[in-house]
C-alpha cells in the first residue's frame, strides 16, 4: 500500500534529519531533493558553467548522472560518478543553489526525476524539500511542514556548522537564500490539507513523533 510522506519547509527547521528519522521509523525510503539541487550546482561550479545562465543551468540538470541512496541508514550522493556526500554541504554551495532553483527548466527536470524515484520506490517513501506537498507529491497520503522560528533555525544551522560561522554569517546565508529560494517555492505557507508542525520548542524526539502522529492521522 503506497505511503508517500511529503514534508516541506524553510532550511535550518531540522527537516533532514528528522525526515530521515521518520523514513527509518516507518520502513520507508527517503528522499532528500535538496541534495538534488546541490548536485546541480557543485557540478556546474566544478565544470565552470554559468550557474546565470539558465539554458546551460538546465542542460546541466538535463545530462548530469545522479545515484543517491535512498536507505535513510546509508546517505551517499554522486554525480557522474563522484562521491558528493560532503562536497555539496560546503557554504560556497548553499551560496550557489538558489540560481538552480530559480531556473525553471532546472526545476522541472528535477521534480521530473523525483516523480520517478518516488515511482521505483513503490510510492513508500519520505520526501522533504520545498516543494513536494504542492507540486512533486501534491497527492501523498501525508503532506507537512515543518517550520521553526527564525532564533531556532539560526541556532541549529549555526551548529550543524560547527560554530564556525558569526551570528551576522549565519543570518546572512540562512534568511537570504530563503527570501532568494520564496520567489519561486511557497514553502512557508501551507497549502489545503498540508499540516504544520512547529518544532522550536521541541527537541528532536518530539518533533519525530509529532510528524509522526500527522502521519497516522
Ligand atoms: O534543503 P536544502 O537546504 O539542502 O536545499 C538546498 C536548496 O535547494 C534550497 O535552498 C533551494 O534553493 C533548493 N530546493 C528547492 N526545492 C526543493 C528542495 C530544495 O528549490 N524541493
Amino acid at each position: 500500500k503506497s505511503l508517500v510522506v511529503a514534508v516541506d519547509g524553510p532550511s535550518g527547521s531540522g527537516k533532514s534529519s528528522v525526515s530521515k528519522a521518520v523514513a527509518q521509523r516507518l520502513g520507508l525510503a527517503f528522499l532528500d531533493t535538496g541534495a538534488m539541487y546541490r548536485s546541480v550546482a557543485w557540478h556546474c561550479i566544478n565544470a565552470q558553467i554559468n550557474l546565470e545562465d539558465a539554458v546551460a543551468v538546465e542542460a546541466a540538470a538535463r545530462t548530469i548522472k545522479m545515484e543517491q541512496s535512498m536507505v535513510p541508514e546509508t546517505e551517499f550522493f554522486k554525480v557522474n560518478g563522484v562521491n558528493v556526500t560532503d562536497a555539496i554541504r560546503e557554504p560556497k554551495i548553499s551560496a550557489a543553489v538558489s540560481s538552480v532553483a530559480t531556473t525553471l527548466g532546472a526545476r522541472a527536470e528535477l521534480v521530473r526525476r523525483q516523480q520517478a524515484l518516488i515511482a521505483d520506490h513503490g510510492h513508500r517513501i519520505v520526501v522533504e524539500g520545498r516543494d513536494i506537498t504542492t507540486v512533486v507529491a501534491p497527492l501523498a497520503e501525508a503532506r507537512l511542514i515543518l517550520t521553526a522560528s527564525e532564533e531556532a533555525r539560526l541556532r541549529r544551522r549555526g551548529l550543524q556548522l560547527g560554530g564556525t560561522q558569526t551570528a551576522e554569517q549565519l543570518a546572512e546565508q540562512v534568511l537570504e537564500r530563503d527570501a532568494k529560494d520564496a520567489t519561486v517555492v511557497d514553502f512557508q505557507r501551507a497549502a489545503d490539507g498540508v499540516y504544520t508542525v512547529d518544532s522550536s520548542d521541541l527537541d528532536f524526539e518530539e518533533t519525530i513523533n509529532a510528524v509522526i502522529a500527522v502521519v497516522r492521522r
